[in-house]
């Protein structure tokens, strides 16, 4: 059994309380260690080493703070194969993709705020006529607290810590409790790579006691926080009225619309990933594909017979494409989605069945699934389920598929598939989301802003936009007349 621990002004310590929770592999379903279920009180342990730590840090030349950030970097891609194998032993999914996206995600996001930090620049504007001079100061906000969620655990939680770190903040960050397991590594890298104690602490436990700790903490300035809407509204509520700085990262329902103009061969291929990596669990994946009807019977048949080659399989096999997913409880939700087919009119037409893996009985396996539905208002379409379970519908004409595609309370990304260019550059303007592909999928450039729109979310990360989120600004003005 592993036994993961709070890592705390440098070290590995037992929850307060010494309350635990059981950790899940879910290839196979098994208990396979244990993490605390951390309290108030480890947080309030946690913030003191973060409040003791932040004099020193904030004041560290941002050379040498940058050239930690590089070093942790380079110290993930050391450790490339340990990162992957935890991260798919926790989450289920395909060493392959642990250790092609998550872990080099992770290094590079390290990597990247390492470097921008030292291009971060403050502004001044000079008023000649009035011998005016303003300029901006950016200080670092003080101790910040990190919660992110289970699909692209490392991924996810190095978004969020590693600007925060760069821009001179000390951190408390929460994973998910369902995928701890790499944020517990990462705490050994960060001590290997110098990072000063209490600068990163990282508190494990559920979200509604660690998580709400940490969100209810008065001098806790800012919440940068990716996860489900629900928890996201719970979050606001808390924190609007506390004033602290809010980045929501929230769900999405996000639109695929396929015109015949595009480039097929592309498309489909794109659409398989953009459909059902991950097991379909990230947040970016085209769940609602809208196909132009001249070409929606053989988009069809082309797109069942792609997907029905996927290999559903145990996360550690090389050749697995579609892992586990990540817990019985989500399994369960997912499976209550598919269950709900043809009642609306849906209509199944590939996969939607448990898979029984031979040495893995009791994982959580699923055909990826496809819906034909007959309208965008039906609860497949506007309800995000965050599996692999995708649905289709044909449309005629640019107006209505782009009614449809706004028609969701979600607004986080979109792609359009096509060759026109005054038609891609008017949905682009027109989608109302965060971010739209053009002819490809979740291609990331960090140096772009990152959200959503809706209940997709609030604010920006990525970027300057993120180093700025994690920055108190100050003007100051002078006349010299
Ligand atoms: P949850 O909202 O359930 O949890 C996210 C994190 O918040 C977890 O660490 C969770 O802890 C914690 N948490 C839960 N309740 C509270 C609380 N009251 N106070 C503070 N923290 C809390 O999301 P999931 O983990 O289920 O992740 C899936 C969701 O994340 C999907 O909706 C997906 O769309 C969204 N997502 C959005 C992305 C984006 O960039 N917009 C990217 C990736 C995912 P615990 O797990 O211990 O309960």
């Amino acid at each position: 059994m592993i036994q993961l621990k709070n890592f705390i002004n440098g070290e590995f310590l037992n929850p307060i309380q010494n309350q635990w929770l059981d950790n899940y592999n879910p290839s196979n379903g098994s208990i396979y260690g244990q993490l605390p279920n951390s309290c108030l009180k480890d947080v309030n342990f946690a913030y003191e080493a973060a409040k003791k730590a932040f004099e020193s840090w904030s004041n560290t030349p941002i050379e040498k703070r940058s050239a930690i950030l590089l070093k942790i970097a380079s110290l993930i891609d050391d450790n490339l194969d340990r990162f992957a194998e935890a991260e798919s032993k926790d989450n289920g999914k395909p060493i392959s993709v642990a250790k092609r996206l998550d872990v080099p995600r992770a290094a590079s996001n390290f990597r990247f705020f390492g470097h921008a930090i030292t291009q971060f620049q403050s502004e001044s504007h000079e008023t000649k006529s009035e011998k005016t001079i303003n300029y901006t100061l950016r200080h670092p906000l003080g101790v910040v607290g990190c919660i992110s969620p289970w699909n692209l655990p490392l991924y996810l939680l190095t978004w969020k810590i590693a600007p925060a770190l760069a821009a001179g903040n000390c951190v408390i960050a929460k994973p998910s409790e369902i995928t701890p397991y790499t944020a517990f590594l990462l705490g050994e890298i960060c001590n290997k790579a110098g990072l000063p104690k209490g600068v990163l602490n990282i508190i494990h436990g559920k979200g509604a006691n660690a998580g709400q700790a940490i969100i209810e903490h008065v001098h806790i300035k800012a919440i940068s926080f990716t996860g489900g809407t629900e928890t996201g509204k719970i979050i606001a509520r808390t924190a609007a009225p506390m004033f602290k700085k809010l980045s929501l990262e929230l769900g999405g329902k996000n639109p695929n619309i396929i015109f015949a103009d595009c480039d097929y061969e592309k498309m489909l291929i794109s659409t398989v990933k953009s459909s059902f990596s991950n097991q379909g669990q990230i947040c970016l994946c085209g769940s609602r594909i809208f196909v132009e009807a001249s070409i929606f019977d053989q988009f069809k048949t082309d797109f069942i017979k792609c997907v029905s080659k996927l290999i559903v399989g145990p996360p550690s096999n090389k050749s697995t494409q579609i892992g586990a997913l990540v817990s019985k409880a989500h399994y369960e939700k997912v499976l209550s989605f598919i269950d709900r087919v043809g009642s609306d009119g849906s209509k199944l037409l590939y996969g939607g069945k448990r898979v029984h893996v031979k040495d893995h009985e009791g994982g959580y396996y699923l055909t990826p699934t496809i819906v034909q539905v007959e309208s965008n208002s039906c609860q497949l379409n506007q309800e995000e389920i965050f599996g692999p379970v995708v649905t289709i519908m044909p449309f005629e004409s640019e107006s209505q598929v782009l009614e449809m595609a706004n028609d969701v309370k979600y607004g986080l990304s979109a792609t359009v598939w096509t060759n026109n260019l005054k038609r891609s550059l008017f949905f682009s303007e027109h989608l109302e989301c965060g971010i739209v592909w053009v002819n490809t999928w979740m291609q990331r450039d960090l140096r772009t802003p990152f959200g959503g729109v809706k209940s997709s979310g609030l604010g920006r990360e990525g970027g300057f936009e993120v180093l700025r989120f994690f920055s108190e600004t100050k003007n100051i003005c002078i006349n010299y007349k």
